[in-house]
């Protein structure tokens, strides 16, 4: 099977593999606990806190250990949402926009239900926040008295590689007054994920850099409050109860370290592989890139088909698992019925060109043969179909 799905998860890096079987096999213990193995899990906890943190120019107290960007993303907007709440007795603003994974939109979501504002910014036709939409927005809601409204938008999309100008983002909603949060799921590892984007707070998970699932973090400036979601023990600086797992973090610093230790070159190595893969994706006759041929993630080639009504979007993707290769579309199977992804019609697909997407996405494990092999089956397969 040629697994090009990374953008879904990543098989685990075989140096993350052996990291974690040997904390597994050495220790058990409890990291809140005082006798000598508790501390031992202690350490490493937080030497793995500092070294990730320093890979984005972060200090140690400033991470939180989550299990996941899903969490992460809830924590960052309705722990900054309730704290605001709690201390004003108003709810603070939210922006962000359609295009967001759903651990971003369903949290403004329930905040939108509790009282909080919700304001969703448009995307271009290439699925980015430019911040001059993003200045209009805050310009329309600058006489809201007081509460630092909370911008929430992503760095790369997961659907189609995307990249929104993050530095700029922050800027705009810093003159504002607002406080900036960015997803940074897709591009940590790939792209320079760093503090000094002037982000306020950052989203990070380890399974989509070779790293395990179940484990993620938060950066939070330390100029930031957070009212916990997970209320209980006084782990994470009282920002997030519960026993933490030293081996899925120790994995996440295995995986960090190697994401980011020339990144650069990885990348480089990638792009070469996607750009002969859009090269030999583009001699299928109607195909059309969804991703930007500029200004994307390297690693994710998303495409559809001109005469996409009489493709089926889910016999595509079945297609190529029986041709053996693992791909997705990104559009969520909701009772029997394969519902467009949300990213692709804010960006102006029609229902079905989004049905019909393919979403081809490499890691540093991919090889020249796997993204030729893609390239034919695809073909074979849309032919089938026609
Ligand atoms: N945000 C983005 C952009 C993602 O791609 C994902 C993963 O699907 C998430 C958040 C959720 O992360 P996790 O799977 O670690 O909960």
């Amino acid at each position: 099977m040629i697994y090009l799905d990374n953008s879904a998860t990543t098989p685990l890096a075989p140096e993350v593999i052996e990291r974690m079987n040997r904390w597994r096999a050495e220790s058990f213990a409890n990291a809140s606990s005082a006798h000598r193995p508790g501390q031992r899990a202690r350490v490493a906890i937080e030497d793995a806190r500092e070294r990730i943190a320093a890979t984005i120019g972060a200090e140690p107290k400033e991470l939180i250990f989550t299990s996941g960007g899903t969490e992460a993303d809830n924590l960052a907007l309705k722990g900054y949402a309730i704290d605001v709440f709690r201390k004003s007795g108003a709810w603070p603003a939210i922006l962000t926009a359609p295009t967001e994974h759903h651990a971003v939109l369903h949290s403004a979501e329930f905040l939108e239900r509790l009282g909080a504002p919700v304001v969703l910014i448009d995307v271009d036709a290439e699925g980015r926040v430019s911040p001059e939409a993003l200045a209009e927005k805050l310009r329309a809601i600058a006489d809201r008295p007081a509460q630092r409204t909370l911008v929430s938008l992503m760095h790369a999309n997961n659907e189609t590689g995307s990249v929104n100008p993050i530095a700029e983002l922050a800027a705009t909603a810093h003159r504002f007054g607002a406080i900036f949060h960015t997803d940074a799921v897709q591009s940590f590892g790939k792209l320079h994920v760093h503090a000094d984007l002037g982000a306020d707070m950052i989203t990070l998970s380890a399974h989509k850099i070779h790293g395990p699932k179940g484990i993620g973090a938060l950066y939070v400036n330390k100029e930031i409050e957070l009212e916990p979601l997970m209320h209980g023990g006084a782990q994470e600086r009282n920002r997030r109860g519960g026993t933490e797992a030293p081996e899925l973090i120790v994995g996440f610093e295995e995986a960090a370290a190697l994401a980011t230790t020339g990144r650069e070159e990885t990348m480089a190595a990638i792009a070469q592989l996607s750009a002969r893969l859009r090269a030999r994706l583009a001699e299928i006759a109607g195909v059309r890139f969804v991703t930007p041929a500029h200004g994307a993630l390297a690693n994710i080639v998303n495409v559809t088909f001109d005469d996409a009504d009489a493709l089926d979007g889910e016999a595509l993707i079945v297609g190529m698992d029986l041709e053996g290769v693992a791909v997705s579309n990104g559009s969520a199977c909701t009772s029997g019925s394969l519902q467009p992804s949300h990213v692709l019609s804010a960006m102006g697909l029609g229902a079905a060109q989004a049905r019909a997407a393919v979403r081809l996405s490499l890691s540093r494990y991919s090889s020249a043969a796997d993204v030729e092999f893609a390239a034919e089956a695809l073909d074979r397969v849309v032919r089938r179909m026609r």
